[in-house]
């Protein structure tokens, strides 16, 4: 029996296997299934000459694949082919099911998605959590969780998985929430307090949502910044592909860098950060509008219409953000910048002081910066495809704990 297939390993962060038969076996099997997955339907022959290996080894990898539920027979090719005629392989729609988990500052989310990257069961409740203990936000969490896998398990899926992301620090087991400041949260151990007997990753929404910009996202580069924002503001930086954890487990933390140092003190103890510019209630007040619950749809509402305290408002929240990734942006050298989560839907008001800001500060050419297409579903869907990604990385490691 081997570990868990995500324990102690933060998401995004595939286990390099051992150079050994066993380790090569694995490898290969991950090959063929990344390969069905992108480019299916395949005939074996087809897998085999893609990945450059023998058809008897292809098709000893693929009767394992199909033996554990990952692969599916869709019947003969059509006739006509040149050659024997082969049975075409797809990812099956049955197997294992990465379940994604979301606590927001005032909502829940859970989905299931496929190896084939399809939503097949989705569930939310809108709900206060500010300031509210763990366990009961937690337990009503974990009836979204149940309701979700009961949903996917009637579809013929099984749970290979549970990856929950939060608005906070979380420490380098994955489980641990350092410090959720904006639900008043700390040192929280989620596994203990989530009666599942799945394998568990927690991790910070900002880095979720790259991942899903990185897997989901249309041409995105392997070396980017993704800034996303409900109350706090959080981004995660992408390098080659990776989402950098830094030495605790803690980096991305634009929302507490200093745009002015002599600004409003902030909760992290510090002054003048990001957060107190450009985050959903700074602005709101900036703007003089007090914080309801569908804070972006008041304030993008507003903008649309044309009151000027909002615009203005979003206007130096732009400004701000431009002047904090000016920092990231010449210290990291990153291909672009995304905009995600509630960003995203404000983007219109907020990109033209930014992109002005940045172009104005940075030393070498303008860094472009994007809107992601994922919005505020980002963090939900970047939990559940960390665990389908994991099955995909390592099927053995599927058929073991199976
Ligand atoms: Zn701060």
């Amino acid at each position: 029996m081997s570990a868990p297939l995500h324990k102690a390993r933060p998401a995004g962060q595939g286990r390099a296997l051992p150079d050994t038969q066993q380790g090569m076996r694995r490898r290969n099997l991950s090959r063929v299934l990344h390969t069905v997955r992108d480019d299916g339907p395949l005939s074996r022959a087809a897998v085999a000459s893609r990945i450059g290996l023998t058809r008897a080894a292809v098709s000893t990898l693929v009767d394992e694949l199909i033996r554990t539920g990952l692969l599916e027979e869709l019947g003969p090719e059509r006739p006509g082919r040149v050659g024997r005629p082969g049975s075409a392989l797809a990812v099956s729609g049955r197997g294992p099911a990465g379940i994604g988990a979301e606590v927001g500052v005032d909502h829940l989310a859970v989905c299931a998605v496929d190896l084939r990257g399809e939503v097949r069961a989705r569930a939310v409740r809108h709900v206060p959590n500010r300031d509210r203990s763990a366990e009961p936000v937690l337990g009503e969490l974990t009836e979204l969780i149940h309701r979700v896998t009961a949903e996917a398990e009637g579809e013929g899926l099984w749970p290979a998985g549970l990856a929950v992301a939060v608005p906070g620090l979380v420490a380098r087991d994955a489980r641990t929430v350092v410090r959720a400041p904006n639900l008043g949260w700390l040192d929280t151990d989620l596994g203990a307090l989530l009666p599942e007997k799945l394998p568990l990753t927690v991790a910070n929404e900002a880095n979720f949502g790259a991942l899903a910009e990185l897997w989901l996202g249309e041409d995105t580069p392997r070396d980017f910044l993704h800034v996303s924002a409900e109350i706090g503001i959080g981004a995660a930086v992408v390098v080659d592909g990776r989402v950098l954890h830094g030495n605790r487990g803690f980096a991305g933390e634009l929302g507490h860098v200093p745009v002015w140092p002599d600004g409003p003190s902030c909760a992290c103890g510090g002054r003048g950060c990001l957060e107190q510019y450009a985050g959903e209630e700074a602005v709101l007040r900036a703007a003089g509008l007090e914080p309801g619950e569908d804070r972006v749809g008041l304030l993008a509402g507003r903008a649309e219409q044309g009151d000027a305290a909002v615009r203005r408002a979003l206007h130096d929240a732009g400004t701000a953000l431009g002047i904090a990734l000016t920092g990231a942006v010449n210290l990291l050298d990153p291909e672009n910048v995304v905009l995600g989560g509630a960003l995203s839907g404000l983007s219109p008001w907020l990109l033209p002081s930014l992109r002005s800001e940045l172009a104005r500060r940075t030393a070498g050419p303008s860094c472009p910066v994007s809107v992601s297409a994922l919005g505020p579903q980002g963090p939900l869907l970047g939990a559940a495809h960390s665990v389908v990604r994991a099955v995909l990385d390592d099927p053995a490691a599927v058929a073991e704990r199976g």
